[in-house]
């Protein structure tokens, strides 16, 4: 199938700056509020939001049969259960809209104010409502590096890592879009060489640099996905953190996994990156071995080619990147672990998250997260500003950034960003 939307070929006749993350073969899709709308559905183009709303009012969606209140929701779901066949229709339009050869749109100066505004003078929301978050643990330089420094580096891995795609289910109720602060968490925490454990705020805070999938079609409760169809259920790709408390964590994650340590805060990206948008990246995943499950088999190109970066910002400095990895280093693929998530029957509802894990690469400059980059604390990272990270201090900012690149096009994600309060 070719997806229109998609040819390396075409340009806007809005000016797109050749390093942005919004050329006219990304037009992902999120939500906005300024001060005369209090949320309409957008996409992006350049350094410009669209607003879906406003084009529909003014007919520009007519052959798509579109009821235009479905993009004045406080989120994107209902928008989303409409379909991919629709979704498509409608990134295949705006691309025609956008089109540098077509003049709807181009030549109605007049309406240019009400449909396009700057990025930078909006507020991107929450894009979807998050009914379930699912986390799982599917990096294997990521799941090695932490068995190796918590467990025994003989036997990093469990022994069910190679042949599950491990997971948790997490908390959606504390999924907050970027830019959105919170607290550093208080919690219990036993350093190793104390008898007993103490409560406090936690001392040890972590990013995990994450992506997530929204999942983007409803199963009923019995139903399972195959690898083949996974791809018809996801939506699209975020960026996500997934902050830790490492050190709440190690207290309290045996037998039942991580509970308080990770349902404090998690943080989006604003923008869903279609999938339609991201398979001219796809590339090939990791040989499995051992074998894995008829049910986990799959054909084709499955991982993505997705850069990725995280960058700490102490207050009132420049940032600092620490880590450049890669969303191909996936061991599990999103369809491997939908298959996976649902083999048993469990039901999955449209605007479900779906988290990778923390996505580490095999080289120390990859790793996703300070208990690995700093080595559990042993090995302090140096800043620009001259000081140094063993982990998240109060005040940083971290800041994670994603984008595709082949040949012809560059598409990205935008930014994941979210400034650590002291704690309450
Ligand atoms: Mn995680």
């Amino acid at each position: 199938m070719t997806i229109k939307a998609n040819n390396p070929a075409l340009s806007s006749w809005i000016d797109v700056e050749k390093n942005s993350d919004f050329p006219i073969q990304n037009l992902p899709f999120g939500i906005y509020s300024d001060n005369q709308v209090n949320h309409h559905a957008c996409s992006a183009i350049g350094n410009y939001i669209i607003d879906l709303y406003e084009l529909a009012n003014c007919g520009f969606f007519s052959s798509l049969n579109l009821n235009k209140e479905i993009f004045n929701r406080s989120s994107l779901n209902d928008f989303i259960e409409l379909g991919k066949t629709t979704t498509r229709a409608l990134r295949d339009r705006l691309s025609v809209l956008l089109d540098g050869t077509n003049k709807e749109l181009q030549d109605k100066k007049e309406i240019f104010n009400q449909i396009f505004k700057l990025q930078s003078s909006v507020k991107l929301l929450l894009p979807v409502r998050v009914g379930d978050y699912t986390d799982f643990y599917s990096s294997l330089d990521h799941a090695t590096n932490i068995g190796t420094m918590i467990r025994d580096p003989k036997n990093a891995l469990m022994p069910n890592w190679k042949y599950i795609p491990v997971g948790y289910h997490g908390r959606a109720s504390s999924i907050m879009v970027s830019g959105t602060n919170f607290h550093r968490p208080k919690g219990q925490m036993k350093p190793a060489d104390a008898e007993v454990p103490t409560f406090g705020p936690c001392k040890l805070l972590d990013f995990e640099l994450e992506t997530a999938y929204i999942i983007g079609k409803s199963t009923e409760s019995g139903e399972s996905i195959s690898t083949e169809q996974a791809d018809d259920y996801i939506f699209g790709m975020v960026l996500f953190n997934d902050w830790s408390a490492r050190d709440i964590q190690t207290w309290e994650y045996v037998p039942l996994g991580p509970f308080l340590s990770k349902n404090f805060a998690s943080t989006v990206s604003p923008w869903i990156v279609t999938l339609d948008a991201l398979e001219p990246y796809r590339t090939e995943g990791y040989l499995q071995d051992p074998k894995v499950f008829p049910y986990l088999e799959y054909k084709g190109n499955k991982n993505v080619d997705i850069k990725l970066e995280v960058a700490i910002q102490p207050e009132n400095k420049e940032e600092t990147v620490v880590c450049r990895s890669n969303y191909k280093y996936m061991y599990w693929t999103m369809e491997q672990q939908l298959a996976h998530h649902t083999v048993n029957g469990c039901n999955v509802n449209v605007g479900d998250l779906m988290g990778s894990g923390t996505i580490s690469g095999p080289d120390p400059s990859e790793y996703g997260s300070m208990m690995e980059l700093s080595w559990k604390g042993t090995k302090p990272l140096k800043l620009n500003d001259g000081t140094e990270r063993k982990f998240i201090n109060d005040n940083d900012t971290v800041i994670m950034r994603g984008y595709c690149q082949n040949d012809k096009v560059r598409i990205g994600f935008g930014e994941c960003k979210a400034k650590l309060l002291p704690a309450n």
